[in-house]
């Protein structure tokens, strides 16, 4: 018997032993509309019945903001473990993470001042956690500009409203759910709805859809914007020199209703004509929020299938685009643009 005849048994039983034992973990959890990857990890440990903490050395990390940081870039082998482990394809893995978003110089940071006033890395909306069936946090809850949430018209919190603590659902150690605060337990689903106006409710929901336009057109890139709306503490002269980012949910709302009150000129001033053409169309039709959401997300799938993405570029032009949302506001007068797809013009 020659050395590789010897061998033979032992490799075919190894297969047949792979056949039947599973090497995934037990309980597959199913990412959620717009989740952040760390929600998504903190679901999946609970769910396979280990507390966030812990599961941080399942993945070969330690203990402090692990999960917070998997958002912002995901090592490889950790990327080949969560394949391998769960199945969850490349693609759901990156559209969890905020690592490619345009918008990145608007999240808020990890690093929290300890301030009252100081932001912290994540926020919510109580009535949403209430009203999911597995209760997620999502992606845009870490962008300083959003404040509200548009469902269920009230303001965003980032803090328990009983011990005033941040979020920290990565330093969780007993085997709870992510909604139910680490420091005191409390479940952040019974907080109430934080009050706010109308029209800083209709000015927030303007800036988020401008912002969002813009990073399906690239324009966002040329950051003009994105330091305009980093600046607008120091636009309400309440915090001169403190940056959007730097800022607690209150604080910032307190900003948002201040320049609600106010000519939006702030805002529109551009170097680019068509962007600031643009935002005054929004601004004045109080946000294309579901027309823009439903067709922004038509438009980057379509970039994502086409376009690898080493070499992303704009495929839309911002005066195509508007030129398409006046005619399509319009009205029925202009019946070729009523029932177009323009995703495919
Ligand atoms: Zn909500
Ligand atoms: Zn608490």
């Amino acid at each position: 018997m020659t050395t590789a005849d010897a061998h033979t048994p032992v490799i075919s039983i190894r297969e047949r032993y792979r056949d039947v034992v599973s090497e995934k973990w037990p309980v597959i959890v199913t990412p959620q509309l717009d989740e952040l990857l760390s929600s998504w990890l903190h679901r999946l440990a609970y769910a396979n019945g280990i507390a966030p903490r812990p599961f941080a050395r399942v993945l070969g990390l330690h203990a402090g903001m692990w999960s917070a940081s998997l958002d912002l870039k995901l090592p490889v082998d950790i990327e080949n473990l969560l394949r391998a482990y769960t199945g969850i394809s490349p693609h759901w893995l990156s559209a969890m993470m905020l690592t490619r978003s345009s918008l990145k110089p608007l999240l808020l940071p990890l690093r929290s001042s300890g301030r009252r006033d100081g932001s912290t890395w994540l926020q919510f909306c109580s009535r949403c956690l209430a009203e999911d069936a597995q209760p997620y946090f999502r992606r845009r809850w870490r962008l300083a500009t959003q404040v509200s949430c548009v469902t269920h018209r009230c303001g965003l919190r980032d803090r328990c409203p009983s011990c005033h603590s941040r979020i920290a659902a990565f330093d969780q150690t007993e085997l709870v759910p992510q909604h139910y605060c680490v420091h005191c337990g409390f479940d952040l689903r019974r907080a109430s709805k934080v009050p706010m106006s109308p029209p800083a409710m209709q000015l927030d929901r303007c800036i988020n859809d401008i912002c969002r336009l813009e990073t399906m057109t690239g324009s966002l890139r040329s950051g003009m914007l994105v330091q305009c709306l980093l600046r607008m503490p120091s636009i309400t002269d309440s915090f001169p020199t403190a940056s959007l980012s730097s800022l607690s949910t209150s604080m910032r709302i307190r900003c948002v209703e201040r320049l609600a009150d106010r000519p939006t000129d702030w805002l529109t001033a551009d170097d680019d004509a068509v962007a600031a053409h643009w935002r005054r169309s929004v601004l004045d039709a109080g946000g294309y929020g579901p027309l823009i959401s439903q067709r922004a997300d038509a438009l980057e799938l379509k970039r994502q299938r086409k376009v690898p993405i080493k070499h992303r570029t704009p495929t839309v032009a911002l005066s195509a685009l508007l030129g398409t949302y006046v005619r399509m506001m319009e009205g029925p007068r202009h019946r070729p643009f009523r029932n177009r797809d323009w995703t495919s013009g």
